[in-house]
């Protein structure tokens, strides 16, 4: 039986929204492809996980307080993502996560969360604490093989993304890497890194 190795990096702590589906819905998709998956989680104090031997490393989303909890541990590991990356891993990242493979993440008061510094993208939160980016949200994407399809989602941010070079969608409906943008994410190959918990996609007719 063929197998695909997933590592869940901190469920325990970033898990917004349910972004644990994404596991169960890949586990389960996963299997009706006659695929087993093999899951593995890692937080804090776990043993350093071979990262290059995983087929995909998913991370969900998670508040600044939580990007805080984790980031020094995360940091720990930067060299051996960055390099299970350029080997193929791939990478599916979810708000908190999609911030900490960035730059860094500069919160409300100005402290700055280091991030991995994997991609040039930066995120800062907006200074208005009740003022996010919540809601629905529809983007458009082209997946690498050319595939069209829409994918539907939830946004629950205050970080506003810069520098984004190469955008997961095209924004149809709600806000996206900053207040009405058009671009929504960022994606490489073997990489989607989103703001969108919960998602659902489907093919343009
Ligand atoms: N802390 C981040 C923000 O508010 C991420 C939130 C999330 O993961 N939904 O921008």
């Amino acid at each position: 039986m063929k197998e695909l190795k997933i590592l869940y990096l901190y469920p325990d702590i970033l898990d917004l929204y349910g972004d644990i589906g994404n596991i169960k819905i890949l586990k389960y998709r996963l299997e009706q492809r006659g695929i087993k998956a093999i899951i593995d989680n890692y937080s804090i104090n776990d043993e350093k996980p071979d990262f290059e031997s995983y087929d995909i490393i998913f991370a969900g989303g998670g508040a600044d307080n939580e990007q805080q909890i984790l980031s020094e541990d995360l940091i720990k590991y930067k060299e051996e993502i960055k390099l299970a990356k350029e080997k193929g891993v791939f990478l599916l990242l979810i708000c908190g996560a999609y911030q900490l493979f960035g730059k860094y993440y500069k919160g409300v008061e100005g402290n700055i969360i280091p991030g991995l510094e994997i991609f040039n993208y930066y995120t800062k939160a907006n200074q208005n604490r009740s003022q996010r980016c919540i809601g629905n949200i529809v983007i458009d994407v082209s997946l690498n093989n050319n595939i069209k399809t829409k994918v539907i989602g939830f946004e629950n941010h205050g970080g506003q993304t810069y520098e984004i070079n190469n955008s997961f969608g095209k924004v149809l409906y709600g806000n996206g890497n900053k207040f009405g943008d058009e671009c929504e994410g960022y994606m490489e190959k073997n990489v989607i890194a989103t703001y969108l918990h919960r998602t659902t996609s489907f093919k343009k007719s």
